[in-house]
């Protein structure tokens, strides 16, 4: 009998689990061995028993929760096969954020990637999506509706340079999260010439500095609470979205608040959010991608989690390609995650 998908990876109470290599992928509770796509706090928890993702993930899962975070730690080299229990695995950059993988699982000629949350738009901070050709593809769906189209993120860096020069007294507070968005926002920055010190949130520190001590030039970078009240008119700041509205950011010179996120293309998000310069700046791939991303591993099959997941399937459907909704709890939790309408406060938090 020919191995069916559900033998390589099936649903359990902590996730996706494939019974044939005893592992879990990006649980959700603790398990005995997990294999980690990327950093991000609902994919990448503690408290494992080994824990296998890429050099870059694992230490940013050090940097979070402490050098105790697992049990045993393993190193996924990109593209290096390994073998656990009955199958093969081996991991492929997904443009994420830093070390981000997508993880694909084989056996008897049969591939399924677990590609975990990816973008295919051009990111300095971290290496380019590469296509896994496969028969079974498990995407992400944050951003999946057609009106999700995200623009060029050089435009949306340069519309907060041109602010910075027409109001030169005033502070610019950028809301970003602190894993993966502040970074891209601070290599985006340089890339467009910006060379003037970008000052942080203490909440970015930590994994700031880890970027910068892998070789990520990211510039100066001071501490706000270091810093003096002259030094911070017509700065741009860089703090967690939660931060954008509290009392934190009135200590600044008449701020103009703004907010780097893939929701920014909803006007009236923006508004609601009282973010005066939306930047639309997303590590999720927009529908376009989403849609090309499918078409390019040439996968029969395709399950859907982490949001919108209808249309997507729907469009699947036009395309031939079998698809289904997964309905993984959890996730959708690194800060672009669709905000329920009910409890919009919970796109701010999370802020990693
Ligand atoms: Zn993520
Ligand atoms: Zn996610």
């Amino acid at each position: 009998m020919p191995l069916r998908a559900s033998d390589l990876l099936t649903l359990t109470r902590e996730g996706l689990y494939c019974p044939l290599g005893r592992f879990h992928v990006d649980p959700t509770h603790p398990v005995e061995r997990a294999l980690i796509t990327h950093g991000h706090a609902d994919h990448a928890r503690a408290g494992h028993g080994t824990v296998l993702a890429t050099p870059e993930t694992l230490r940013i899962m050090a940097v979070r929760y402490g050098e105790g975070f697992c049990a045993t730690r393993q190193e996924a080299r990109l593209g290096e096969r390994m073998r656990i229990g009955d199958v093969t695995v081996f991991f492929a950059p997904a443009g994420h954020v830093r070390g981000s993988a997508q993880i694909a699982i084989e056996r008897a000629g049969q591939r399924i990637v677990v590609s975990g949350d990816y973008k295919r738009a051009p990111d300095p901070t971290c290496l380019p999506f590469e296509v896994v050709p496969c028969d079974v593809f498990i995407t992400e769906a944050t951003f999946g509706l057609p009106v999700f189209r995200h623009p060029d993120t050089r435009g949306e860096v340069r519309k907060l340079i041109e602010s910075v020069t027409l109001f030169p007294e005033r502070a610019h507070v950028v809301g970003a999260y602190a894993l993966g968005k502040a970074q891209r926002v601070m290599a985006l920055l340089r890339e467009e010439g910006w060379d003037r010190p970008i000052f942080l949130h203490g909440a970015m520190e930590k994994l700031t500095d880890l970027y910068k001590r892998e070789g990520v030039p990211l510039g100066e970078t001071p501490k706000v609470a270091a810093s003096e009240r002259k030094d911070l008119h017509g700065a741009i700041v860089l703090c967690p979205p939660s931060s954008i509205q509290d009392l934190w950011s009135r200590k600044f010179p008449d701020p103009v608040t703004a907010f780097a996120s893939g929701w920014m293309r909803v006007r009236a998000r923006a508004r609601q959010k009282g973010v005066e310069l939306p930047l639309v700046i997303s590590d999720h791939s927009d529908w376009p991608d989403l849609c090309r991303t499918i078409s390019d591993t040439g996968a029969e099959e395709v399950w859907v989690t982490h949001g919108q997941e209808d249309a997507l399937v729907h469009w699947c459907g036009t395309q031939g390609i079998r698809a289904e909704p997964l309905h993984l709890l959890g996730y959708g939790d690194d800060g672009e995650a669709e905000p329920d309408p009910g409890q919009e406060p919970h796109m701010e938090e999370a802020s990693a």
